[in-house]
């Protein structure tokens, strides 16, 4: 395994600071150690990315298409040993990894199939009107055109379908950008296998080596180096608020600032109506705490939020929710650092005024997580907005309203989230119509009578939503969409077709 960046075709050196993957399941580092690149590797992978983006804005959707199709037979070639290091490096089951490679592999090719159709670039072309009264309208012609390089940072929780060839990769690939991936730290001999994947294929295709690179650091230094690079056109972000924030902050105050499209953390608020409560509440209890201990809590659709009204038989569904999160196993959770969080952050709830645990899963030793659930009022939910706020982790809080009002209000209140769902009877038709009217204002999916986690990869789907859930809510990091937001549109007024793309003509 190459422990050193990927600066194109050429390999960083040793001499900056070094790390270790490590693995919380077993609770030990594993070799080999990573080299952390240097400001000035960082400038190379971004100066090669600089040169290569003419002849990639030139390239043809079908040359891109198969650099995409490249990739995904790549990790599919490498499955096996892919997913056995990931599974290590992320205590993340190898089944997850294994279906993690197949969704990435779906993922490139849905790309693929954008870049060669096409349809991305939205060309329109409108007709000189020379006779039009009482003034001529010239030729217009527009497209979406590529930005330029595009920094990658993944998410540990996905090391691949957000990560190094993840959906932001693949995006920016499709329409024609220089990508450098910044590494997760979680996860590196992943990013680094996955990176050599990229540049043989980057190699076979016959693009420039800029093209793609991947850079190791252990801590924020390198990232925040390469979003002040001025050769940088945009950045693509997955991960926490803090670490979105951050970045966007930094891109705002270069001298030219730029795009940061950050997909940030979530809550997904459920709420579950009377009708649905009364009718299938051991069900949804059973579906609900499944969904919270999904991939140890580990994901942004993890439902962190539960509003329910009051009434009989919503004692009877806590007290079968809080039976399904007693029994809930302790699993270890992706990193060290993620699980100290968890810790302190689930310690906080319990201490917060007006808070009360319903249940706890159970203990487990080093990096384990214990699932847990709380219970407040809508009132007391008010009173302190750090209840709002995401704990990453196997943790749900349950808002207890006095009725469908205070439900409501609560959706008026409520911040940008990715998900939300809402749980209905056929019967309650217009209560939810009334309630999904507001809660589709506040976020990306509106979900009905199913659970927020699962996202499908597709043409429709939209994994997105107004901040803070991402810095841009007008667009997605997941389906074939999210294509557009490393692009901008051009238009050419008036020109002769030597001067038109061929799109155009
Ligand atoms: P993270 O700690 O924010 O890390 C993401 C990447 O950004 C890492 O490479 C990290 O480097 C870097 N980074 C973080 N803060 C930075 C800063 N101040 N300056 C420069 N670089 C910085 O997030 P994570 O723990 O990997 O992932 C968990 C979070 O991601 C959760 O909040 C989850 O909800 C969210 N998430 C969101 C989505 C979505 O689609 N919206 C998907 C998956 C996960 P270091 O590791 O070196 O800090």
């Amino acid at each position: 395994m190459n422990p050193f960046s990927l600066l194109g075709f050429r390999d960083g050196a040793p001499g900056g600071a070094t790390f270790c993957a490590f693995s919380t399941a077993e609770d030990r580092e594993l070799e080999p150690v990573f080299h952390s690149a240097s400001a000035a590797e960082a400038d190379l992978a971004v100066e090669l990315a600089v040169a290569a983006a003419p002849r990639l804005a030139a390239t043809s959707g079908a040359e891109r298409g198969a650099l995409l199709r490249a990739l995904a037979a790549g990790l599919e070639a490498q499955a096996a040993a892919l997913a056995a290091r990931a599974h290590l490096e992320t205590a993340l089951p190898l089944a997850r990894c294994q279906g993690e490679i197949g969704r990435t592999c779906g993922q490139l090719r849905l790309f693929a199939t954008e870049a060669e159709s096409g349809r991305w670039a939205d060309a329109r072309i409108e007709l000189a009107q020379p006779d039009r009264q009482p003034l001529p309208k010239p030729d217009h012609r527009s497209l979406r055109r590529p930005l330029g390089p595009v920094a990658v940072f993944g998410a540990s929780n996905f090391p691949f379908a957000f990560s190094t060839l993840g959906g932001d990769t693949a995006a920016a690939l499709a329409a024609g950008n220089p990508v450098v991936v910044k590494a997760h730290p979680a996860h590196p001999g992943t990013a680094a296998h996955c990176g050599q994947i990229a540049r043989a294929a980057v190699r076979e295709a016959g693009l420039p080596e800029g093209t793609f690179s991947l850079l190791f650091d252990a801590g924020h230094g390198l990232g925040a180096h390469l979003v002040r690079h001025p050769g940088l056109a945009a950045v693509g972000f997955t991960g926490s608020r803090r670490g979105g924030l951050a970045l966007m902050e930094l891109a705002a105050r270069r001298p030219r600032p730029i795009p940061v499209f950050a997909e940030m953390s979530a809550v997904n608020p459920v709420f579950l109506l009377p009708g649905a409560l009364a009718a299938r509440g051991a069900e949804i209890a059973t579906g609900l705490a499944a969904s919270i201990q999904l991939g140890v809590g580990q994901f942004c659709t993890n439902p962190g939020l539960v509003l329910v009204p009051r009434s009989a038989a919503t004692e009877d569904f806590l007290t079968a929710l809080a039976g399904r999160i007693s029994a809930a196993s302790a699993e270890p959770m992706l990193t060290r650092d993620i699980h100290r969080a968890y810790v302190a952050a689930a310690a906080a709830r319990a201490a917060t005024s007006g808070v009360r645990l319903l249940a706890r899963g159970a203990t487990g030793s080093g990096a384990r997580a214990e699932a847990q659930l709380f219970a407040t009022t809508l009132a007391d939910f008010r009173r302190e907005p750090a209840l709002g706020e995401e704990i990453f982790g196997p943790c749900s809080l349950v808002i207890e309203c006095a009725d469908l009002a205070e439900m409501r209000a609560f959706a008026e209140e409520m911040e940008g989230s990715l998900a939300s769902c809402l749980f209905f009877q056929p019967e309650e038709i217009e209560s939810a119509r009334a309630l999904a009217a507001v809660v589709a204002t506040r976020v990306g999916r509106l979900v009905a009578n199913a659970f927020p986690t699962g996202v499908e990869v597709s043409p429709a789907i939209v994994h997105g939503g107004p901040y803070p859930a991402t810095s841009d809510g007008a667009s997605t990091s997941v389906g074939s969409r999210a294509i557009e937001r490393f692009t901008r549109l051009v238009c050419w007024q008036s020109c002769p077709p030597e001067l038109l793309p061929r799109e155009l003509h």
